[in-house]
């Protein structure tokens, strides 16, 4: 409520969008009007994700109404989700971060007890679960499927963890850096970083009024890599080497035992034509992918030394 020093500041909102224009006036009023019962020094950040709509237009509205209540960046173009949110955490300076939808389907309800198991329980993130969901069956079940694969491949008890609606300590999202789809795996990361004390909260959940949903199908398979190189970056992230140096080498000696073996065939047994013989080409074959595999190895350590945390995105305009 106080906001002498702008560093004095309870909760981050931080709002990803794209396309969303009907949704933010109702958004913000509902916020503010949550937020009036309680007396938290609050920001809302709003990411405008390359919009093609009239979002920027209100966005721009927004702030001039609000003022220091709320700040909005613009990329220049379609970054995904993730980048949004990514943009979004590097602004954010209240204690805790809170994460939701900008589409009118996370309650800002929620935010208080959210706040309360960050400060008082000591949680470094919350997730949202969203059990009783208003979502088409063709959302639902492939998402119960990649909770299920992902608690299994994390170790994190979480029901939902898709859910926009998340709470973090300030550490947690300075952090951690997520791109593309990434920021389904949100928990993982946290958990990756040594945040250990990951919480799950139910939450109130509703149909999406205006817009349609920025995901299809798509989702699934994106879904599907991003969990796999997830579980292959966390495997493999400290030492490429060790996983294609030792492929690459067994491929090599594979190649190398074939071709000696031709070769001593050849020179002194007299054996006819041997490049007309599988095992030739089998040879060669091992040998070069050995060779790529072993190089891969090799340059994703060089990479790895020097990995460039910062992503840059696009910005078009801040209004802070
Ligand atoms: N979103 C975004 N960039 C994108 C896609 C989505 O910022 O490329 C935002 C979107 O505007 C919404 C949130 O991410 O605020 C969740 O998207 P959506 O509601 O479409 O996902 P769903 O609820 O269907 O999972
Ligand atoms: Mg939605």
């Amino acid at each position: 409520m106080f906001r002498l020093f702008y560093w004095f500041m309870d909760i981050s909102l931080v709002i990803p969008l794209y396309n969303e224009e009907e949704s933010l006036h109702p958004l913000v009023k509902w916020i503010t009007e949550v937020m009036s019962k309680h007396n938290y020094a609050y920001e809302i950040i709003f990411v405008n994700d390359g919009s093609s709509d009239g979002s920027w237009d209100i966005l721009k509205e927004l702030k001039a109404k609000h003022g220091d209540l709320i700040k909005a960046i613009s990329f220049r173009r379609n970054y995904g989700k993730a980048a949004a949110l990514d943009q979004g955490f590097e602004v954010a300076s209240g204690d805790v971060v809170i994460t939701m939808d900008a589409d009118l389907q996370d309650s800002p309800e929620e935010i208080d007890p959210l706040y309360k198991m960050i400060t008082e329980e000591g949680y470094d993130l919350v997730s949202g679960w969203k059990k009783k969901r208003h979502d088409p069956i063709t959302k639902t079940i492939p998402s119960k499927l990649f909770n299920a694969v992902a608690r299994k491949v994390s170790h994190i008890k979480l029901h939902d963890f898709n859910c926009g609606l998340k709470a973090y300590k300030n550490d947690v999202v300075k952090d951690i850096h997520v791109y593309g789809d990434m920021h389904r795996w949100m928990p993982v990361l946290a958990k990756w970083q040594g945040y250990g004390k990951i919480g799950e909260k139910v939450v109130e959940h509703r149909a999406r009024e205006f817009g349609v949903s920025k995901f299809g199908a798509k989702r699934l398979i994106s879904g599907f890599l991003d969990l796999l190189s997830l579980f292959f970056v966390g495997k493999f992230n400290k030492k490429p080497m060790h996983f294609f140096g030792t492929l690459g080498i067994i491929s090599i000696a594979m190649g190398v035992i074939a071709l000696i073996y031709l070769s001593v065939m050849k020179i002194f047994f007299d054996m006819p034509r041997i490049q007309d013989r599988p095992l030739f080409f089998f040879g060669l074959l091992t040998l070069i992918i050995g060779t790529q595999l072993f190089l891969t190895g090799f340059i994703s350590e060089l990479i790895n030394d020097s990995r460039v945390k910062e992503n840059n995105y696009n910005v078009k305009e801040k209004l802070l």
